[in-house]
């Protein structure tokens, strides 16, 4: 079974590990919570990966969210291979970069003006230093089991990776830069109120997923959001809504649009992209007009606006915008959810389903996960058991019990069947 049938992807994996930390580029490739080693992947098409091996895996990971479409969608292919004719950047001004910004401002409902850059996490550096230089004022209020990706003063019991590897800070990151960061409990509004209340006026912004996906998927509780939008307001805070995993994916306007509450500013990344590193922040033209070169507050980039990432995200909103893949989308994740449920408590396996959109987690936690405490109580060895097995039957999960389920517009219902029937055997397996 897996290893022999993996020989090629074990074989270089080894390779990778002599010249790359970890043999990964990110943390959260790595299979450090379930244990083996990574599959090398080929190629993508569609709704499916193929691995070094010719194994083909059902995806539901979609690159850690911006493949709402699939892989290689003809339309994506089309405009990249259309801008790579014309060359690979400039460090000048294009037409593509003003088009995406036109399509942002256009489906994002809080966004007036918008700022390319190249990952999230360069969207999360330039969002606090925008809030604190907009404010005049330090502190920041993050929420625990929330990622806003490797920024310094935000790896404070962060999600995602950080969370897996039971390393809620980073060494190297100095006590100084985390010292204005006040973490509080997702979905605990006395909590949120007394901080307010206490030093409402030190605050420069509140950040965070509006539904989160780095503790596994967490909503937020009915009134949650607009708590928040209310005591940001009142006290001069900006609210930052990290919408890096939601945006363009729980509806075309995110989370914000979804659920009706604008923040002042959204951050962007993953979809917006179509799968080329694009991250992007933006918000009231007000605020915005803080960054350089209009105002003071600088951030900047060599490949910021890049014309082959601009391009990919161009046709990624637009085939979104077109087709508006949505509804359906949900239909076939509900009825992917239910089978998911229904095989868990067959098996007589503890278990709750979160999901929101084309997002979900299968938690192996009997209780509704609403919170950070509440998450890190997963039965992760079971997890483990549960990935192993559908990595064996071809079903490519997110290789952690603390992430996001993404489902894209290319899955068919053969596919969901086929996932459905290898949760049950694999449920039954590990009960
Ligand atoms: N914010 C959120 C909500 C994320 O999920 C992530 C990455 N998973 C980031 C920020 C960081 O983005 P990047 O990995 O592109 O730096």
């Amino acid at each position: 079974m897996s290893s022999s049938r993996r020989s090629h992807s074990e074989e270089q994996f080894q390779r990778a590990l002599k010249v790359i930390p970890g043999g990964v580029n990110s943390p959260a490739r790595a299979f450090g919570a379930v244990g083996g080693h990574p599959v090398i992947i080929d190629r993508g098409e569609g709704q499916y990966l193929y691995d070094i091996d010719g194994n083909r895996y059902i995806d539901y990971v979609g690159s850690w969210g911006p493949h709402i479409l699939g892989h290689r969608h003809p339309q994506v292919v089309f405009r990249i291979e259309a801008a790579l004719k014309k060359g690979t950047s400039f460090g000048a001004p294009t037409l593509l970069e003003t088009e995406l910004a036109e399509l942002v401002a256009e489906l994002v409902p809080c966004v007036e003006k918008v700022r390319m850059v190249n990952s999230g996490t360069e969207a999360a550096m330039s969002v606090l230093r925008l809030a604190r230089g907009y404010t005049g004022r330090d502190k920041v209020i993050k929420f625990a089991g929330c990622y806003h990706g490797h920024v310094d003063s935000l790896l404070v019991q962060a999600g995602s990776g950080a969370l897996t590897l039971g390393t809620p800070s980073s060494p190297g990151v100095p006590q100084g830069c985390t010292s204005d960061t006040l973490v509080l409990e997702y979905n605990d509004f006395d909590q949120l109120k007394e901080t307010f209340a206490k030093m409402g006026e030190q605050i420069a912004c509140l950040i965070l997923e509006p539904v989160v996906g780095n503790m596994g998927v967490v909503l937020p509780e009915p009134g949650f959001l607009e708590t928040i939008r209310a005591l940001c307001t009142e006290h001069g805070t900006v609210f930052i809504m990290d919408e890096v995993m939601t945006g363009f994916r729980l509806s075309i306007g995110g989370a914000q649009e979804r659920f009706g509450i604008t923040p002042d500013i959204c951050m962007l990344g993953k979809v917006i992209g179509g799968g080329m590193p694009v991250g992007a922040y933006g918000g009231k033209a007000e605020i915005m007009d803080t960054i350089s070169p209009v105002g003071t507050v600088y951030q900047a980039g060599t490949l910021s606006g890049n014309p082959i990432a601009m391009a990919s995200g161009i046709a990624t909103l637009e085939c979104l915008k077109e087709t508006n893949p949505y509804p359906q989308l949900e239909e076939k994740t509900q009825r992917l959810t239910q089978g998911l449920v229904s095989a868990a408590s067959k098996a007589g396996l503890p278990h709750t389903l979160a999901e929101c959109g084309s997002m979900y987690t299968l938690f192996f936690n009997p209780d509704k996960v609403t919170n950070y405490t509440i998450s890190a109580r997963n039965d992760t060895d079971r997890f483990a058991r549960y990935f192993q097995g559908m990595l064996d039957r071809g079903i490519y999960l997110p290789c952690s019990q603390f992430e996001a389920n993404f489902t894209s517009a290319a899955l068919t219902d053969d596919d969901i069947d086929q996932t459905i029937q290898a949760a049950e055997e694999v449920l039954q397996e590990i009960a």
